[in-house]
């Protein structure tokens, strides 16, 4: 090998390796990319102050993303800030990237990023806007979660508004993709959502009539937390409708259960005021302090403002009933300030709520029409592929029908002129039977067009045949006369046997001349037949006597036949073994 060659060689050999290490180096990175979003996606979810390190980490290969791997570090870095409370900036990154996200899965996870965030911020108006954009993008969305975490974003806006005609539609919306896929959680959600409500407005009966059945569907469905929070608003709702006693009995023993499970949510907050006004109205102060102290503790650390103002205004019931009424004092001051807060946020939400209402309902028509095409789309297609395999199974029904009628059919008609043919025929010599022989020759004689000849010959002293060599020689030599003629004939003559050892030839379309030299032929043929093969030697001759039905006063069949006949006579009057033919004048 050359020097050249070799460096050839090592250049190509260095090319691969490099590949293979950059393709490495690439998947690697990928892979790392992934891996990051993984582990953020689970901090986000358990322990969310940790975020920040594995996003700055994922910051360095920001230039390598790919654009789902951008979508999903956008969605995490927004909700990073929103835990932080920091949800200018939450808005602000967002808002750089929202128009770039073609995925409608992202999108609307962003658009709950900027929704929940202008939430918070105080810009309703805005949020809503957000808010719409996700609703309109229902449709696309692939998986029941991500419907379901849209239409629960927006129940949640609309129910913090007041606007419960507009979130009761989403929940009853929610309750329809939960019956798409009786096995996850979503319909549990939509149920709650609608006994929510259904409080929050103050429909007590529609509540608690559907509440029940609410209980069921996600105790069925394995949502134990809802199950908990549903239980909860109907305690709350006994002693609410001053049924003190059972309120207590159901609500205390929820408690603990929210102590194991899900100690921080706003409804343990909710349950424990409701169950110190059962206490208090109930006469048990003590109790009554202890269940309103934790709730307005709990209301405070949670910052929720209106369950702040509502446990207020339960502990300064409780201390004047205590007679501690500087204390009680307190407590309405502070409820009041927070009940101004709370009327000062509502009337601004509503301000809010109507400005973009008609934007919402409108948009909320649109999206709904679209559903409904979707729909009407899909059972479209459903019924089309329904009406296709009905269509197939009908068409490989009629195949087999006409397939098996065909074969009947071919059967039948194969029978039948089997049977014909049988009818037709002579059994020893397979010529044409009498009966068909006569019918055929009236046929041809009343179709004719031009004249017809009848050919008909006996074996001469065929009796001695029998006698001399027996009768089975006789019958070899009526099969071979046959056979013999048979050769000699058109096809649109028709050869018969008519009686023992006499036969007959039909020949349509036929002068006298030509039905002479055929009869002739057939005379010769069979005085040439070697009789060895039956056996026996010996020698064969026949008869014959010809007639035409042309010009010689002879009109049909009978009277043509007969004429042969008589001719046939002549011959063996004549010595046999010779040919007549039938002439008026003799
Ligand atoms: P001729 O030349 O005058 O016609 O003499 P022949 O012996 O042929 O005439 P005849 O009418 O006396 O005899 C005909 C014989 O043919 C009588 C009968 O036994 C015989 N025969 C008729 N049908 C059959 C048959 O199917 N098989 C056999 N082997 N013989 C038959
Ligand atoms: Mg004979
Ligand atoms: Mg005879």
């Amino acid at each position: 090998m050359s020097f050249r060659h070799l460096r050839i060689v090592v250049s190509v050999v260095l090319l691969i390796a490099g590949s293979i290490v950059s393709s490495y180096a690439q998947e690697k990175s990928t892979l790392t990319i992934d891996e990051l979003l993984v582990q953020a996606g689970k901090e986000i979810k358990f322990s969310p102050e940790k975020t920040t390190d594995t996003l700055s980490k994922l910051q360095a290969f920001q230039s390598q993303f790919n654009e789902e791997q951008r979508d999903r570090f956008y969605v995490l870095g927004a909700s990073a800030f929103g835990f932080k409370g920091r949800h200018k900036e939450r808005v602000e990154l967002v808002r750089s990237i929202i128009d770039k996200v073609t995925n409608p899965d992202n999108k609307v996870r962003l658009l709950y990023q900027l929704s929940s965030g202008y939430t918070h911020l105080g810009e309703y108006e805005h949020a809503l806007v957000a808010m719409n954009e996700s609703i309109l993008l229902l449709p696309k969305l692939k998986s029941q979660f991500a419907k379901m975490d849209t239409l629960q974003a927006a129940i949640t806006l609309l129910n913090s508004l007041r606007a419960f005609d507009e979130s009761l539609a989403y929940a009853e919306r929610l309750v329809e993709v939960g019956n798409e896929d009786e096995k996850t959680s979503v319909k549990c959600v939509g149920v709650a959502d609608q006994v929510e409500i259904n409080l929050l407005r103050g429909e007590r009966q529609r509540a608690r009539a559907i509440l029940p059945e609410a209980i069921r569907i996600c105790d069925e469905r394995g949502s134990m937390v809802i199950s908990q929070i549903l239980r909860a608003l109907a305690a709350i709702d006994l002693i609410d409708s001053g049924n003190y006693l059972q309120g207590k009995g159901a609500g205390i023993p929820l408690l603990k259960e929210f102590l194991e499970v899900n100690k921080g949510s706003d409804y343990r907050t909710q349950l424990e005021e409701a169950l110190a006004r059962a206490f208090l109205n109930t006469g048990n102060l003590e109790q009554a302090e202890h269940y309103g102290v934790l709730s307005y503790q709990h209301a405070k650390s949670g910052n929720a403002v209106h369950l702040m103002e509502k446990t207020a205004e339960t502990m300064a019931s409780i201390k004047r009933a205590q007679g501690q009424y500087p204390s009680s004092l307190e407590y309405y001051e502070a409820a009041l300030v927070l009940k101004n807060r709370v009327l000062d946020d509502q009337l601004h939400k509503n301000l809010a709520f109507q400005r973009v209402k008609f934007d919402t309902q409108d948009k909320a028509n649109q999206m709904s029409l679209l559903e409904q095409k979707n729909k009407i789309l899909a059972v479209e297609r459903e019924l089309e592929k329904k009406n296709n395999q009905n269509l197939w199974l009908f068409i490989s029904l009629v195949v087999v029908i006409l397939v098996v009628l065909s074969l009947w059919l071919i059967k039948t008609l194969q029978q039948k002129n089997q049977f014909r043919q049988f009818s037709q025929t002579d059994g020893l010599t397979q010529a044409a039977n009498r009966m068909h022989f006569i019918s055929f020759a009236n046929d041809a004689f009343k179709m004719r067009t031009g004249s017809v000849s009848v050919i008909l010959f006996d074996m001469d002293l065929f009796k001695n045949i029998n006698d001399t060599h027996g009768h089975a020689t006789g019958d070899w030599v009526l099969k071979a006369v046959s056979e013999t003629v048979k050769t000699h004939l058109r096809k649109v003559d028709l050869f018969g046997r008519l009686g023992g050892e006499e036969f007959g030839i039909c020949m349509p379309d036929s002068s006298q001349a030509s039905a002479l030299q055929l009869a002739e032929r057939c005379r010769m043929a069979i005085a040439m037949i070697d009789t060895e093969p039956s056996g026996h030697m010996f020698s064969l001759s026949a008869s014959f006597g010809v007639a035409t039905v042309d010009g010689n006063g002879l009109s049909n069949f009978d009277e043509t036949l007969e004429a042969a006949d008589k001719a046939l006579y002549r011959s063996k009057a004549e010595g046999r073994n010779c040919v007549n033919v039938f002439r008026q004048a003799s």
